[in-house]
């Protein structure tokens, strides 16, 4: 095949790929005055930030990051297993553990990777094993599951009476996983663990929990949903990671010394790549280590996100779930999902991204909005009437 044919195909992919060609909006994010950004156009507010606390803009942190960058310079140097080892990433280990309540915890450079690469090990690693997994379960839960090889059974989201059907209609001789998230990274809604936990019980099953979107917002010392509700010790291992509340980057997995052994081994995502670098695990530790002493910055995006549950609702604005600090609001349409986030950023400063496919399924578009710590009531009063009228503007489907 000559190059010529090679390129005829990549067009015909960019062109097949029509309006989910990424362009990607500029942002400045200002140390210390989140969530002020500045962007060609001007200064806007971020109105969809998965740093929501600011913990990633947070004085202390950024101190803990110059004095680590000052006395350690700025890559890591190696893979962990290389002498990329730095203190901070054996602290950033047993913090998580701590948190969690579990014996041991494997660090690595990102959420993605975290699932990733633990669930191509667990789920793989006994014969014959077969996986229930959540229906809206991340694409890095996907991916780990394929790779681990295990037979996969999909329950429908948050569903507990279809889990069990699933269980139940499995051979009750071969070895189970389930996998799952707490609260859900687009609809914002919230597992029922306690109920799931009581299945993998009766059926023997392993638990891996993501807690992604729960770490640092809930539980005591920001432990997660699991840890609130009291069954954290019920779930086998706990994952969550440092790049949402706690503002930086990096993922974790929580569990048993051995599976933790087993996954430090073997988790290609960890041992073929380059730990992350001092200052950033500092600024990651530094984060886990005021969220855990601190519930003031967890309290703000909640109520605040209740407010703006609220006001939308009251102008039969279409919210999808009043759980979480995650506020979706369903468009349902690609194009008029992205004039949606257009209008606003033009407008009125405000940025809030619309979630398209693959990341939402192709017709249930939304707008993510995740109002932070720090937006004040007025703000939100004010965000809201500015989408109010640009609903009306477009003739965007109310709630009936
Ligand atoms: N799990 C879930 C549920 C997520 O939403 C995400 C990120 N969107 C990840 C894992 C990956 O985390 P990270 O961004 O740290 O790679």
């Amino acid at each position: 095949m000559d190059i010529s044919s090679y390129m005829d195909f990549f067009v015909r992919l960019a062109r097949e790929t029509g309006d989910r060609k990424r362009e990607f909006l500029e942002l400045g994010r200002k140390a210390g005055r989140f969530p002020a950004a500045s962007t060609s156009n001007g200064e806007i507010s971020i109105w969809c930030s998965n740093d929501c606390l600011g913990m990633g803009q947070h004085p202390d942190v950024l101190d803990t990051m110059k004095r680590a960058l000052d006395e350690y310079g700025g890559g890591s140097g190696g893979s962990r297993n290389t002498g990329g080892t730095n203190h901070f990433h054996v602290a950033l280990e047993r913090e998580p553990a701590e948190l969690h309540g579990k014996e041991d915890a494997v660090l690595f450079t990102s959420g993605y990777s975290a699932n990733e690469g633990s669930l191509s090990v667990l789920a793989g690693a006994v014969d014959d094993c077969q996986v229930f997994s959540d229906s809206a379960n991340h694409a890095s839960i996907i991916d780990g599951l394929r790779h681990s090889g295990a037979r996969k059974h999909v329950f429908r989201h948050n569903d507990g009476r279809h889990l069990e059907e699933l269980l139940a209609a499995a051979d009750r001789d071969k070895p189970k996983f389930i996998a799952l998230e707490s609260v859900h990274s687009m609809r914002g809604d919230i597992a029922p663990l306690a109920e799931i936990a009581g299945l993998a019980k009766r059926y023997g099953a392993v638990t891996f929990l993501d807690e992604v979107h729960a770490v640092g917002m809930y539980g005591p010392g920001g432990a997660g949903i699991a840890a609130r509700d009291g069954v954290h010790c019920e779930f086998t291992v706990v994952m969550g990671t440092l790049a949402k509340a706690f503002g930086m980057t990096g993922g974790y997995v929580t569990g048993p010394a051995v599976l933790m052994d087993a996954v430090r081994a073997r988790a290609r995502s960890f041992v073929f790549t380059t730990a992350l670098p001092p200052a950033v695990a500092a600024g990651a530790l530094a984060a886990v280590r005021h969220l855990r002493g601190s519930d003031e910055e967890r309290r703000r995006p909640a109520e605040n996100a209740r407010l703006t549950h609220g006001l939308l609702r009251e102008r039969d604005i279409p919210v999808l779930s009043d759980r979480s600090p995650i506020v979706p609001v369903l468009v349902g349409e690609d194009r008029m999902c992205k004039r949606m986030s257009a209008l606003p950023l033009e407008r009125h400063g405000a940025y809030v991204q619309a979630i398209d496919a693959p990341s939402v399924p192709a017709g249930e578009e939304i707008l993510r909005i995740a109002p932070s710590a720090v937006h004040e009531t007025e703000e939100i009063h004010r965000f809201v009437d500015a989408l109010d009228g640009i609903w009306s503007e477009l003739g965007a489907a109310r709630r009936v």
